[in-house]
């Protein structure tokens, strides 16, 4: 038995809400104004840690099982069941897309990595639409999804971007693995992990190449009258919007424009666009299906090798191993992974295993941060 701390976890930041919630003269004011103060009480309730029931228990095959509840745009959860397996379509969009979606994001998970659900014991999807009155975001409440309508101004309904309710869900996945916290660099590796899985759920569904993805997160919430294309881009970190009301798009791709701030729990959803554009450097460069080798060395990294407090050195320094243990030390995947991250600014010296002895190790020179403590040793 252990501990483990839930978050509240939307995929609208802050930074954003805020923004709009300040500007009084813009119709979309109000509903920010609202969904910032709901989030907050959402957080402090959530604000507590439940008991892992254990890893004991047996692995069964993974079977589907997802409820949708409507709110009837209160903001008591989990509001009135409305659809669950097997049950005719709805009428309603937002229903049959958060049922679609949650469906989607667990059979990407069951079919690519054998996972039995968030939990991997089977754990039932339960999502809320209709949350609130123009509710402006999508989140993991550390049980369940909710949805928000969006205010239609600024943002569409949170249900139509299949990627933000892979990246929701795998908060979850998230919680009951890792348990990565929601601060500075192990909340930007939270928050990137949702991106990345979030867009393999997309790529996966949508039977994507690496090259012919978007790597746009929430490419469809934006409605016409945003200065934008989506929420974040893995391709391009701050380059998603540039808005009067939103402003810009403040994610660096490189380590050298790295954001110190209070703000967003230490820039979680900011910083993130550091690991996203490794992802983003490593999935082309290998090229191919992003889910088939490099989804694999991020599971097994997010499932095996983390410690709730990991910082990027640590994460870098996992998925660099397990990319050896994988795929060969000192094999080209190993050094397509560990390239990706020295081209963001994070570099990790390869040491190859004694199986593959090689005159001299690659090494990367770029080394900014902590550099001994990213040093692996060799292998006895
Ligand atoms: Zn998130």
């Amino acid at each position: 038995m252990r501990t483990i701390t839930q978050h509240v976890c939307g995929v609208i930041p802050p930074h954003i809400l805020t923004r709009v919630a300040e500007r009084t003269d813009h119709t979309a004011h109000e509903a920010a104004r609202t969904t910032l103060e709901q989030m907050r009480e959402l957080a402090t309730d959530r604000a507590r840690t439940f008991l892992d029931r254990g890893a004991a228990a047996k692995a069964e095959p993974p079977k589907k099982r997802r409820s949708v509840y409507d709110a009837h745009h209160a903001f008591k959860l989990p509001g009135k069941l409305v659809t669950s397996e097997h049950k005719p379509r709805s009428a309603d969009a937002e229903i049959n897309e958060a049922y679609d979606g949650t469906g989607a994001t667990f059979d990407f998970f069951a079919a690519v990595f054998g996972r039995n659900s968030i939990d991997n014991r089977g754990l039932r999807i339960d999502s809320t639409v209709h949350y609130g009155v123009q509710f402006d975001n999508a989140m993991w409440t550390g049980h369940q999804l909710v949805f928000g309508d969006g205010d239609g101004r600024l943002f569409k309904r949170f249900t139509s971007s299949l990627d933000v309710i892979g990246h929701e869900l795998t908060h979850g996945v998230t919680q009951y693995t890792a348990a990565l916290g929601y601060t500075g660099q192990n909340g930007a590796l939270n928050e990137h992990i949702s991106d990345a899985f979030g867009i393999m759920v997309k790529q996966y569904t949508l039977g994507q190449a690496a090259s012919a993805s978007d790597w746009l997160i929430g490419a469809t919430l934006l409605t016409p009258g945003v200065h934008g294309k989506a929420i974040r881009s893995m391709a391009a970190p701050g380059t998603a919007y540039d808005d009067p009301v939103l402003g810009r798009d403040p994610q660096p791709a490189h380590m050298r424009d790295y954001v110190n701030t209070s703000d967003d729990h230490g820039g979680v959803h900011i910083n993130s666009g550091i690991p996203n554009h490794a992802f983003y450097l490593a999935a082309i460069a290998l090229g191919g299906r992003t889910w088939e080798v490099l989804g694999r060395i991020w599971y097994v990294t997010l499932t095996s090798r983390l410690r709730p407090d990991a910082d990027f050195g640590a994460f870098v320094r996992a998925t660099v191993d397990i990319a050896g243990e994988l795929y060969g030390n000192g094999g080209r995947v190993q050094r397509v992974v560990a390239d990706a991250w020295g081209a963001v600014g994070i570099g990790v010296r390869l040491f190859t295993g004694v199986r593959n002895p090689v005159p001299r190790p690659a090494t990367r020179a770029v080394r900014p941060h902590k550099a001994a403590k990213w040093r692996r040793r060799p292998a006895h």
